[in-house]
């Protein structure tokens, strides 16, 4: 039995991360649990999992919680130290990192320290932090498991093979919700167009992030530290249907693919319980029901957030971090029906020329730029005429 805690149990891979303990009740228990604000949902899933310790950001949704909760034996704390102390429960072997945003970034760092191996969906603080995270896991004796659905197939790809065979991974994008779109139609898409999703139901930041493909050129980011390949080596194909979730290609031209109808239950069952592969009662991939796989090139002029993903890895040091900080402000914003859709990349790029990086050197660093570029993001969000 794995004893795991999940950061962000309330939201989209959270729930998905308790559907998969739910059908295993042999094989998981939960120790912790933490979310945001959504008290309501903790509760009940405090009820049916029993953890032993909670946290919420929001210290006035905690109050709430421990009010409706005072019946049961469970812990509730409040906060950034609330957080970081779930993350470090004692008794946990995995991590399910599924936070939101940067926001992440602290507890699951602390996870790390304390010797949690990292189920790792949030994909955010391994853009501010990646060289960090991975010496921080390395001198834990730490192993961080992607859930990306990418990544995981990226990781399945290389598995019984060299490194040092690899010539280059290709990360699959499905292009998000307006892919079709012209560059002059983008300018008035609404918040709910842009939530639209053709195959993936997720969070609404990430779903902003895959309309924008922001989405991929994070992912770029995550895997240039996750597999220790340099950017010019990771490639980006558009393949509408999320069929082929990824694919490496090696030194002889063999390209190696994993393959799935898109349900992130696969990939997050695959990090919680690696290697063994549950077995998961989902619907089987027909092939000879798709029956054709589409690919293309993506599209630069229209969606430029992937290129400036390529450009912050180019820079290096804290640039990653600030282009991050920059599109959560910005992707908010639009969100909120502050600015337009073509907003987001301006403002991602302005940040990022206003940015003069720095070294990475520790987790206080990753975490002024991030700071830096949220407020000069904020300061181009509100120079924008609404
Ligand atoms: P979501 O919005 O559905 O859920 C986010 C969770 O984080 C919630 O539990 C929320 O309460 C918590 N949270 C939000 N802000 C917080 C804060 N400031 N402090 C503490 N907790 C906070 O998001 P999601 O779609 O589940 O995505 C989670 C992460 O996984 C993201 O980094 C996303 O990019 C990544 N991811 C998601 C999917 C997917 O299918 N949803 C796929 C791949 C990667
Ligand atoms: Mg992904």
């Amino acid at each position: 039995m794995k004893t795991i805690v999940i950061l962000g149990s309330t939201g989209s891979i959270g729930t998905n991360t308790l559907d998969i303990v739910d059908r295993f009740p042999l094989e998981f228990c939960v120790a912790g649990l933490t979310a945001g604000s959504n008290h309501e949902l903790l509760e009940s899933q405090i009820r049916r999992f029993k953890p032993r310790m909670v946290a919420l950001s929001d210290p006035s949704a905690a109050a709430r919680l421990r009010e409706r909760c005072h019946d049961l034996p469970v812990e509730i704390l409040a906060g950034q130290e609330g957080l970081a102390q779930v993350a470090s429960a004692t008794e946990a072997d995995l991590v399910v990192s599924a936070i939101v945003g940067g926001a992440g970034l602290v507890p699951t760092l602390a996870a790390i320290r304390s010797k949690k191996h990292i189920a790792l969906a949030n994909k955010e603080p391994m853009v501010m932090a990646g060289k960090l995270m991975q010496d921080e896991a390395r001198r834990h004796g730490v192993k961080i498991f992607p859930v990306d659905s990418e990544h995981s197939a990226i990781f399945q790809s290389l598995e019984g093979h060299r490194i040092e065979d690899v010539r280059r991974l290709i990360l699959t994008a499905s292009g998000g919700a307006l892919w079709t779109l012209t560059k002059k139609e983008l300018q008035d898409v609404t918040p709910e167009q842009a939530l639209q999703h053709p195959n993936w139901k997720m969070g609404a930041k990430i779903t902003i992030d895959s309309a924008t493909l922001m989405n991929k050129g994070l992912e770029i980011v995550e895997a240039r530290w996750l597999f220790d390949i340099p950017e010019s080596r990771i490639d980006v194909i558009i393949h509408r249907e999320s069929i082929i979730h990824s694919l490496v290609e090696y030194e002889d031209r063999s390209m190696i693919a994993q393959l799935g109808l898109p349900d992130m239950r696969t990939p997050i069952s695959y990090a919680m319980r690696y290697p063994e592969r549950l077995p998961l009662d989902l619907p089987s991939l027909d092939l000879t029901e798709i029956g054709t796989l589409t690919f293309c090139k993506p599209d630069h002029d229209r969606f430029p957030c992937l290129g400036l993903g390529y450009e912050s890895l180019r820079i290096g040091g804290t640039m990653p971090a600030a282009l991050n900080a920059a599109n959560e402000v910005a992707v908010e914003a639009f969100l909120q029906g502050g600015i337009r859709f073509t907003d987001i990349s301006d403002i991602i790029r302005s940040t990022m020329q206003a940015h003069t990086p720095s070294e990475v050197e520790s987790i206080e660093a990753a975490l002024e730029a991030d700071r830096w570029a949220r407020e000069k993001a904020g300061s181009l969000v509100h120079a924008l005429p609404r």
